[in-house]
């Protein structure tokens, strides 16, 4: 005879009247659906109550319960909504017989409610009863729709599974009498059978008879004890989602389909909360080594996830779960070292209090027990312990007995970490650099599942990490940028150009908020780049620099990037408190770092202590890689004995340009005519930009200068300092004469001035005009070239020389652009 297949189609598969059209066409062999080419003649199929419908009918006898509770208008609406089904799908005359029976169905309820609310107490076999009706609704009628409809070749015939299915329930949970309701069965559907059987999910019966459920979500296991009843071939439960995922879609919405699972897989991520398949599901298709899908009613086209015994995926790590609100229990006391039997009597006394543990972890020396459970259960759990060892904790042998609530458990599952090293690391790992505080630690000798209990608020963002840590989905990175202006706006673009690129290699950096000086612009998941502007201007609000970071550090993403591309002292007073709050910094705003001493060791401490990364490399040199350069050196053993270069592009233009054919003061007229000034040219001549520039290496190179410690010879004359931009310009001709000496007396010596920073390792700091031999390094620049010229012991003779443009916004911004690159990969990014 032909084989069976069994299907299982879940609440949400059974909603409306849409989903019984859409499970009709698969039941009825639609080409798109079938795992193979030609339909099979024999088929059964295992319904769920319409979505919901269980729950009210649950909450009906909780109401009833209550004192004055009225049940009447929760029945009514089942009512109403079972009859309206019925009436879109089937003939009048079928819907009427239909209506028939639920309305005698809805009586029976009435009448049992009135009990519970007579006596304010529901039995649990009167909740039983009520609970399995939504079953019994959605089969009948998607039977008589299924026979309307006339495409199935053979008979269409409803299994009540109450007469099928006998369970006895044990503390284990409800265990199937497997040859009685072989036997049952047999009564019921002949050896040559041909057609469709539409089978309740969820219910059954006991030995005496009685009827009950098979627990919360129990249609799955119907469904796999109606395969191993009927030795089906294989096992379908459809449901709304495309399979089995990495993780649970609500939480990590880039959670991947896992292709393929061993029963044992699907058995650790139903058991630790992925709510697609029931844990006990798979016990029936284990012992006949039957194949279980998971697929999606919404797309049948999908083949889903296979469940068997051998499955083909490489994948280490399969899926990431979490179970939350949990407790921790931990007891604790010398007392129990080398005693025997302490965690039988623990366990004990928990299994008589009806406390099932989810987690137990033991530390070797003894000292220690702890075990998580439902936080439902805490305080029973707490007086069970307490009691069950009053006498030690009287007598000290048990110091104590704490309990920690609101946390979460998260479970990594998979077969391949048996035998794998490394994959507890990049848990821990990936943990670690989202700042979860890890609480207890459980690892079966299976190696199957790794489990940590972690604060029930970062759930979510521990879940998000460690999936991103394995590759499940791309390292997420919420970004917040501060200060939209000349180089924001660069940089802003450069990252759009780039984001598809980046995202194939798993680094995905999400722009989330934008501030300016008074607005802000934020955004749940990213702000479209291409539109930035437009939608600031439209739908920003105004600037809470608090909000604003706030918003940006989301509890989901694993980590967080502020980038302050103002020059504003302001906010660069925010970065200590950021760093110490978990959020990183990358800026090329030379305010922190040239500022108070105080301030700039604050922030390397809270860095420090926090784990965080800031990043600066764009505040000296635009994108030159100096500030790097200057660590590397440094991190490998070399001593610095001085720096010096010329780190403004304003000043080594002018410099470069003024030969003597023409006055200094007309090439600053020129430079400042072209915009290669700041819009006060004092600004650049003042040298001020370039003593804090100084201050920034020296400090790197572990220097504690101030800024005041610099010993500035600026270019702006004493007389035109305080006076206004225009009157300045207009005398600088004055000084003319001035500037043109000092370049004749570097001519006659065959040297070339240039403006020049430099600091050695004694502390000893300088910014001034100098004169250079004319062979000298910094002679031979182009126009508005940085250079820097690093001295070490290393790089004694012959100096280490980084040059390059050092300035505009292009490059400024490309500098800021590989800090943030560089930031993903010390947070884990494999670039
Ligand atoms: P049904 O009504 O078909 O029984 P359920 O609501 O019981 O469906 O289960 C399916 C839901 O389980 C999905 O919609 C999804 O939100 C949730 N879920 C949780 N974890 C996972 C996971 N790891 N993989 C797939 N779905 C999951
Ligand atoms: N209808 C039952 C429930 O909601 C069984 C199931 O749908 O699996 O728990
Ligand atoms: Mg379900």
């Amino acid at each position: 005879m032909d084989k069976w297949i069994v299907h299982k189609f879940g609440g949400s598969s059974v909603a409306d009247a849409d989903c019984f059209r859409r499970v009709a066409d698969i039941v009825e062999g639609a080409p798109e659906a079938r795992l193979e080419s030609s339909p099979n003649p024999r088929e059964a199929v295992v319904l769920s109550a319409c979505r919901g419908v269980t729950d009210s009918l649950l909450n009906l006898v909780a109401h009833a319960a209550q004192p004055n509770g009225d049940f009447l208008a929760g029945v009514d609406a089942l009512h109403a909504r079972h009859a309206a089904l019925a009436q879109a799908l089937v003939s009048p005359a079928a819907a009427a017989e239909y209506q028939l029976a639920l309305e005698r169905d809805l009586r029976d309820i009435g009448g049992m409610l009135q009990t519970v609310r007579l006596i304010r107490a529901a039995p649990d076999s009167v909740r039983d009863v009520i609970a399995g009706y939504g079953e019994i609704w959605s089969t009948r009628l998607f039977t008589v729709y299924l026979r309307e409809r006339g495409r199935i070749a053979g008979e269409v015939r409803w299994i009540d599974a109450r007469q099928v299915v006998v369970v006895d329930w044990g503390p284990l949970g409800p265990a199937v009498q497997w040859s009685l309701s072989e036997q049952k069965l047999r009564g019921l559907v002949a050896a040559d059978f041909v057609g469709r059987l539409i089978v309740t999910g969820f219910i059954a019966a006991t030995l005496d008879g009685i009827q009950t459920t098979l627990g919360r979500n129990g249609s799955d296991f119907s469904g796999s004890i109606f395969g191993a009843l009927l030795g089906a071939s294989e096992i379908q439960i459809w449901t709304d989602v495309d399979g089995v995922l990495s993780a649970d879609p609500r939480l990590v919405p880039n959670a991947q389909v896992i292709d393929q699972l061993s029963y044992n897989e699907a058995m650790e991520l139903a058991y630790f909360g992925a709510k697609v398949i029931h844990p006990q599901t798979m016990e029936p298709a284990v012992a006949r080594d039957i194949p279980i899908y998971i697929r999606n009613t919404f797309a049948p086209e999908k083949r889903g996830t296979l469940i068997c015994a051998n499955p083909t995926s490489a994948l280490k790590v399969k899926g990431i779960t979490t179970i939350d609100p949990v407790a921790l229990v931990n007891l604790e006391g010398a007392g129990m070292i080398g005693v025997p039997g302490t965690a039988h009597r623990l366990f004990g006394a928990l299994r008589d209090a009806g406390i099932s543990v989810i987690l137990i972890s033991q530390g070797s020396s003894e000292h220690s027990i702890c075990f998580a459970i439902p936080e439902a259960q805490a305080t029973r759990a707490e007086a069970a312990v307490r009691s069950a060892f009053d006498t030690e904790l009287r007598e000290g042998q048990i110091q104590s007995v704490d309990v920690g609530r609101d946390l979460s458990i998260l479970a990594v599952v998979g077969d391949g970490m048996a035998g794998a090293h490394g994959v507890a690391a990049q848990v821990f790992d990936s943990l670690a650099r989202a700042a979860v505080n890890v609480r207890a630690i459980a690892q079966g000798a299976s190696e199957r599942n790794i489990s940590v209990v972690v604060d029930g608020k970062s759930g979510a963002k521990a879940l998000r990490a460690v999936h991103a840590g394995f590759y499940l989905s791309p390292n997420t990175l919420s970004i917040g940028l501060i200060g939209p202006g000349t180089v924001g706006r660069v940089l802003l673009a450069q990252m759009k150009s780039q984001l598809e690129r980046l995202r194939g290699l798993n680094v995905d950096l999400r722009v989330r908020a934008i501030a300016t000086s008074k607005r802000m612009l934020l955004a749940e998941n990213e702000i479209d780049l291409s539109q930035w502007a437009k939608l600031l201007a439209e739908k920003g609000e105004s600037l809470d620099i608090d909000r604003f970071a706030r918003h940006v550090q989301a509890d989901y993403i694993p980590h967080t990037v502020i980038i302050d591309c103002t020059a504003s002292a302001d906010v660069a007073g925010y970065y200590r408190d950021w760093l110490a709050r978990g959020l990183h910094v990358v800026t090329p705003n030379k305010k922190a770092n040239s500022g108070p001493l105080p301030y700039f060791r604050a922030i390397q401490e809270a860095r420090r202590a926090a784990g965080t990364h800031y990043l600066y490399e764009a505040t000296v040199g635009a994108g030159l890689p100096i500030i790097q350069t200057l660590r590397d050196l440094r991190e490998t053993g070399d001593e610095v004995t001085s720096i010096e270069g010329i780190f403004s592009g304003t000043l080594a233009y002018l410099f470069n340009v003024y030969d003597g054919s023409e006055p200094f003061s007309s090439i600053v007229q020129a430079a400042k005519q072209k915009g290669y000034t700041e819009p006060d040219p004092r600004d650049d001549l003042s040298g001020m930009d370039v003593a804090r520039k100084l201050i920034i290496l020296a400090r790197e190179m572990g220097l504690t200068l101030e800024l005041a410690d610099v010993a500035v010879e600026g270019l702006v004359p004493a007389a035109l300092r305080d006076c206004s931009s225009e009157e300045f310009m207009r005398r600088l001709p004055e000084f003319d004469a001035e500037m043109a000496a000092t370049l004749k007396l570097a001519r006659e010596q065959q040297q070339v001035l240039r403006y020049v920073g430099r600091v050695d390792a004694t502390g000893k700091a300088t910014v001034r005009l100098t004169r250079l031999d004319a062979r000298h390094a910094f002679a031979n620049i182009a126009l508005t070239d940085n250079v820097v010229r690093f001295a070490t012991r290393r790089y004694c003779d012959n100096p280490l020389i980084v040059q390059g443009p050092g300035a505009g916004p292009e490059v400024t911004a490309g500098g800021v652009f590989s800090d943030l690159l560089r930031l993903s990969a010390y947070l884990g990014a494999n670039i």
